[in-house]
């Protein structure tokens, strides 16, 4: 019975993961996407579980009790707003299981290898403990234990080149003879090396393109290793992480206008390092209260609010959204101004936003509005700051420079709100602030837009 149970199983998982794809690319159907896909990954794990070559369930049970438990603390526990490092680590927990799991087929089958299979354990392996590492280095400059900035050095493109090299030669002289065991651990450990080498030169402001690049590696890894053990839903499921990963990549570089081959091969091509932070120089700002605010914002015609990390931070978005509603009932035009990398993950105000159910048709992307800031009597930037950094236009030597940003200086008053003058997560001073047009709002976000709700409907009322 397991001869059909088994493929139809996979089958129907895999069809299930296409869906679950297709679905996550539209907010309306995001939710049932994802449905589709966790039913996908619980039909994956039954078709495997249920196969005859399991002698013995004890150590599959006691793996799933523990892996499901650090699963939901995991989802319960950590924060939205600290996603990316989860991600990151997530991708390195399921790279160094391949990883592993390659290391185990090679010892046992090490004399034995086809060409064909030991070609793709080889790739899995190399692809498994890079991703591994490279993902904790991901992971440690997300959550701040290793420094955000790129780690840029001398002769750094020669000595990733010659590594990544021998890691390749070691490999290719494993498929021509499996016997050859000294080389393996060579592989493995200069794969983990490589890893490394890869994400340090990769700035903070970059992450999520790696991020999704490491996604793409490890999903590589898994179809690797579906070869290696023959298991078909891993094939599919790896190959659809694999080019979804490199495709999402190649959107967010085009979105960033960062070079690919930069971020692919980490210190290639040139990267600017840019120097330290500024040192915080007492420059003057203006600021405001939320009353002052309220009374310029009470004869807007056009808004544009401008969500960012510290809108999450606060979870300010239900706050907002009221503020947005007292606006528009006030008579003005309200929009919402997405750049593609606002806050730590592709997609997060979207996330925000809708959960604080503002309507679709108010929400804009980069391209979409950017035209629009001229127009706009205010733009309300909240908990942004990076994605507003005009540097990105100007200063060749930010390490932001050339990333397109929403054009917030373009409204004829900017107002910011956000807790002090500490700089974003690329670590470098924001002119924005010091224009003329532009209001400091200071404060935690949700606070200072409950008062700009209490201040603007008391004035309504008046
Ligand atoms: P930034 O990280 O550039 O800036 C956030 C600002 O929010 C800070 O300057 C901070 O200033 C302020 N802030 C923090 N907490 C609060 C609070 N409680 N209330 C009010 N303000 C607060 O955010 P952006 O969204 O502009 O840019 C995102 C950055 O993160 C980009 O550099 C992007 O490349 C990077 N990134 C994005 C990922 C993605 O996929 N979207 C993933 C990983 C990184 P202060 O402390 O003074 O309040």
């Amino acid at each position: 019975m397991n001869d059909y149970v088994v493929p139809l199983c996979y089958l129907a998982a895999s069809g299930l993961f296409i869906v679950g794809l297709k679905g996550i690319t539209q907010p309306r159907t995001a939710r049932r996407g994802l449905q589709a896909a966790e039913a996908g990954m619980l039909l994956a794990i039954v078709g495997t579980l249920i196969q005859k070559q399991v002698v013995t369930y004890t150590w599959l049970i006691l793996a799933l009790v523990i892996g499901s438990a650090i699963g939901t603390a995991m989802s319960l526990y950590i924060p939205m707003t600290a996603m990316p490092q989860r991600v990151a680590l997530s991708h390195a927990f399921g790279a160094l299981a391949a990883g592993l799991v390659g290391t185990a087929e090679y010892y046992n089958r090490e004399p034995h290898l086809s060409t064909f299979t030991a070609g793709a354990l080889v790739l899995e392996v190399l692809l498994g403990f890079l991703t591994f590492t490279g993902s904790l280095m991901a992971f440690g400059k997300l959550q701040e234990i290793l420094p955000g900035r790129p780690q840029v050095y001398r002769g750094q493109n020669a000595v990733n080149l010659a590594l990544l090299g021998v890691a390749v030669a070691a490999g290719v002289l494993l498929v021509l003879d499996p016997s050859r065991t000294l080389l393996f651990p060579v592989l493995a450990v200069l794969a983990a090396v490589f890893g490394v080498l890869l994400v340090i030169p990769i700035g903070g402001a970059d992450m999520p393109t790696v991020i999704s690049l490491l996604n793409s590696y490890a999903g590589l890894s898994g179809a690797a290793m579906g070869f290696v053990l023959d298991n078909k839903a891993l094939i599919v499921a790896g190959a659809l992480d694999g080019s979804s990963g490199l495709l999402l990549s190649i959107i967010m570089c085009r979105a960033m206008n960062r070079s690919f081959t930069n971020v692919l091969f980490g210190a290639f091509g040139q990267v600017t390092a840019g120097g330290p932070p500024a040192a915080s120089e007492e420059r003057p700002v203006r600021s405001a209260t939320p009353e002052e605010a309220a009374m310029l914002m009470e004869t807007a015609r056009k808004v544009i609010i401008v969500p960012g990390y510290g809108l999450a931070v606060a979870q300010a978005q239900h706050k907002i959204r009221e503020l947005a509603t007292v606006l528009a009932r006030n008579g003005a035009e309200v929009t919402f101004a997405i750049h593609p990398v606002a806050g730590r993950m592709p997609g997060h105000m979207n996330v925000l936003l809708a959960e604080a159910d503002v309507p679709y048709d108010q929400i804009k992307d980069m391209d979409e509005i950017n035209g629009e800031f001229t127009q706009a009597d205010i733009a309300l930037v909240v908990g942004a700051n990076d994605v507003t950094n005009p540097a990105a236009r100007t200063d060749p030597a930010s390490p932001i420079y050339g990333m397109p940003i929403l054009n917030v200086d373009s409204a004829r008053t900017v107002m910011v709100v956000k807790r002090g003058m500490n700089p974003g997560f690329a670590g470098v001073e924001n002119e924005l602030y010091f224009q003329d047009k532009t209001l400091m709002l200071f404060g935690d976000a949700k606070a200072v837009a409950d008062g700009l709700v209490r201040e603007l409907e008391a004035s309504v009322r008046a």
